[in-house]
């Protein structure tokens, strides 16, 4: 299937529930968030399949169960939510072992206590094909609402969290995924719209674009690049894996330039980097040093199938 029909998918699934009663935010962001008993829950589920987000071969069983986890609580901290417990299904390959089972949820709870995260429940299979290890994650939002993608306003600053590109060297399977950092910004300044960047800056602001109906610009020497990008020497350029590069899990958000300049000026102590801003025209552009402005392409990928 191409990503044009997973994304026909997508559309077609999100019409089918569009009148779930309690239901705030459907499918389209990065948790749906339901409204039950006076709170709003935030639900969200990822699958990791071997041979696409990771190679048996280049990391230890904890390291995955690890990435299982992490990548649920990235999509909680891009609502600005608290995880609080999680459902585990496991698909094991025949006869990979015991021991190789128990490191796979030794990584998981590991990242889950740190964040307070209980694994309440879940289901374990074996059969003859590769691992596939898919995480379910509750969580809430705090008082002032889950942070959607759909909240971006023209004129809105745009911040990321930490420096891009390059991931698949190693930050891939042991980033840190920045809860605490979107609770305390969440705390400081009013949060326009958020998401984590998985697929790549370009294609994570291009989903906010789309889901907030505006444009953004983002400023080509101000876009923060890991030393790992810098590094890559292949033909493509260290800005270029900054911009497509996916699954840094840092945040990308937009707030008013007010709110903007009181993170600039330490406000709170989350490290912030203002790359760009929010324009009312729906495009999305580069603004190179020399002033020249060129169309910023929906890099990054959609899994197709
Ligand atoms: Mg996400």
């Amino acid at each position: 299937m191409s990503d044009r029909n997973e994304l026909a998918l997508i559309d077609w699934i999100r019409l089918k529930a569009k009148h779930a009663v309690g239901l705030q935010v459907g499918i389209g962001d990065d948790a749906a968030v339901w409204q039950v008993g006076g709170k709003s829950l935030l639900l969200t589920t990822d699958m990791l399949m071997e041979n696409v987000d990771f190679l048996l071969s280049e990391a230890p069983a904890s390291l995955i169960g690890r990435k299982a986890m992490a990548v649920n609580l990235s999509d909680i901290a891009a609502m600005a939510g608290k995880p609080l417990v999680a459902l585990v299904a496991v698909a094991l390959p025949k006869g990979c072992g015991f021991e190789f089972a128990r490191e796979l949820h030794e990584g998981m709870q590991a990242i889950a206590e740190e964040f307070d995260v209980t694994i309440i429940g879940g289901d374990t299979n074996a059969w003859d094909q590769p691992l596939v290890v898919t995480v379910t994650l509750l969580g809430e939002a705090s008082e002032r609402g889950a942070v959607t993608r759909s909240g971006a306003k023209p004129g809105d600053w745009l911040f990321v969290t930490g420096p891009l590109g390059g991931s698949i060297r190693g930050k891939h399977m042991s980033f840190k995924p920045r809860i605490r950092e979107a609770i305390e910004l969440q705390k400081s300044v009013n949060l326009h719209a958020m998401i984590d960047v998985s697929d790549g800056l370009s294609a994570d602001l291009h989903h906010i674009l789309d889901e907030s109906g505006v444009g953004a610009t983002l400023v080509t020497d101000s876009i923060p690049i890991t030393e790992a990008a810098k590094q890559m020497g292949d033909s493509r350029s260290p800005l270029e894996h900054a911009l497509s590069d996916g699954e840094d899990f840092e945040l990308l958000f937009s707030c008013s330039p007010d709110d903007g300049r009181k993170l600039l000026s330490g406000v709170c102590t989350v490290p912030v980097h203002l790359v760009g801003e929010i324009n009312a025209e729906k495009a999305a552009r580069l603004q190179w040093p020399d002033g020249t402005i060129t169309s910023l392409a929906r890099f990054g990928w959609e899994h197709s199938f």
